[in-house]
């Protein structure tokens, strides 16, 4: 005997859970089972976004921390942005993904266990979970994708830890401080001050081959140690791989949603606020009868960041000034927008005239 259902979401992450409680919120009668065999305390680590007042409002529940400034720095400059309109925002991911279980009820419902298998029919699709059949109309599959072979990732190692002194600048969340080893990749270090004694800290390479983890932790150490900054305890260490290149659905047969699905930026890994708007998108179009999943990056944004990442392969000695030249140009509200994308034509015009013409050029040719 199996279970009718209308939708079958796979994968409770951020785009599975986010498009479940959006879909519970809009209370659209349609039985929906989201299917995640891990519990949220096993994949806790920390989602960064540029946030407005009203998504900070919304996200409050999940915020472990907020900055009214952000810097970038390397050995020439500090430039230090702020915003308005924006603070940059660090979500627990656990908290985050229990918010969204509290959101959902009655027809809307997560079931803690792997999707084993799914066979397609002419109607919809058979799904076996938790020892039991699903008969779905829809499937929504937000698995992680898989990543082209040789292309750009972004990889990271991050010590969560109480500080011996208090910090300073608890104000500024440090995106990029490229003042660390640069002879193995793109290389920085991005540190998030909690408070006066608890930060973040990581060692994130942007290449196509990561390292050994006693190299991340090396860097975050001598960084630290440069700094004058003695670690009381370590709260906990987190790690990442994020594609930056073509990523594919596990299975080409679904719907794919979230970073498989083509909510993840190329140029900076960033996914959470373009999953926010997919899936806020998804669960409006099925609340009213359509399954065609919305895609938050637009073809032109697209296309410019596979440019700025061929830039980034091609010429690794200019990784450091791209990165610094691009946030001297901006203003902080610009520069939030940017990251969302949401840059206007004028933005893309400062940004366009700060880069290097001719590799950018050449790069442009080759496509
Ligand atoms: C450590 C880390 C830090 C990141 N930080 C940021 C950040 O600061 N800001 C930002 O914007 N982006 C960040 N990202 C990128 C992106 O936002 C995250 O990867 C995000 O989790 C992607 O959401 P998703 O729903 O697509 O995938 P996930 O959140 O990875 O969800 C996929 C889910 O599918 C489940 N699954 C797998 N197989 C099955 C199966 N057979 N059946 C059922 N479920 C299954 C997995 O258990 C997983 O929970 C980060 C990524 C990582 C890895």
């Amino acid at each position: 005997m199996s279970i009718a259902i209308d939708v079958a979401i796979i994968g409770g992450g951020s785009a599975g859970m986010s498009l479940a409680a959006n879909l519970a919120t809009l209370d659209t009668g349609q039985r929906v089972r989201v299917f995640e065999p891990n519990t949220t305390a096993s994949r806790e680590c920390h989602w960064g976004l540029w946030a407005n007042a009203t998504q900070h409002e919304k996200l409050r529940p999940a915020i472990k921390g907020h900055w009214q400034g952000w810097q970038l720095v390397d050995h020439r400059h500090q430039l230090v942005k702020q915003s308005d309109n924006f603070t940059y925002t660090s979500l627990s991911s656990s908290r985050y993904l229990n918010y969204c279980e509290n959101l959902l009820h009655g027809s809307v419902q997560l079931i803690r266990a792997a999707v084993d298998d799914v066979e397609h029919q002419a109607d919809g699709a058979l799904l076996t979970a938790a020892g039991e059949t699903f008969q779905t109309a829809h499937i929504f599959d937000s698995r992680p994708p898989r990543a082209a072979a040789g292309g750009l990732i972004q990889h990271f190692v991050g010590r969560e830890i109480r500080t011996q002194q208090p910090l300073p600048n608890v104000g500024i969340a440090t995106l990029m401080d490229f003042r660390v080893d640069q002879s193995r990749g793109l290389h920085f270090i991005y540190a998030l001050p909690f408070s006066k004694h608890h930060l973040l800290v990581e060692s994130t390479m942007i290449s196509r081959w990561a390292q050994p983890e006693s190299w991340y932790t090396d860097a975050i150490d001598a960084w630290l140690d440069d700094r004058g900054i003695f670690m009381a305890e370590q709260l906990a260490l987190e790690f990442g791989c994020i594609p930056m290149d073509s990523v594919y659905p596990q299975d080409p047969r679904h719907a794919a949603i979230g970073a498989a699905g083509g909510a993840l930026r190329r140029s900076s890994g960033y996914a959470f606020s373009y999953i926010q708007q997919q899936t806020r998108q998804l669960a409006e179009r099925i609340a009213s009868g359509h399954y065609e999943v919305p895609q938050p990056i637009s073809q032109q944004l697209l296309y410019m960041d596979g440019i700025f990442n061929r830039v980034l392969i091609e010429y690794p000695e200019l990784g450091v000034s791209l990165f610094m030249d691009m946030a001297a140009a901006l203003s902080g509200e610009q520069f939030a927008r940017f990251m969302l994308g949401q840059a206007s034509l004028m933005d893309w015009a400062r940004v366009i005239s700060a880069m290097p013409k001719g590799p950018f050029l050449r790069q442009l040719l080759d496509v």
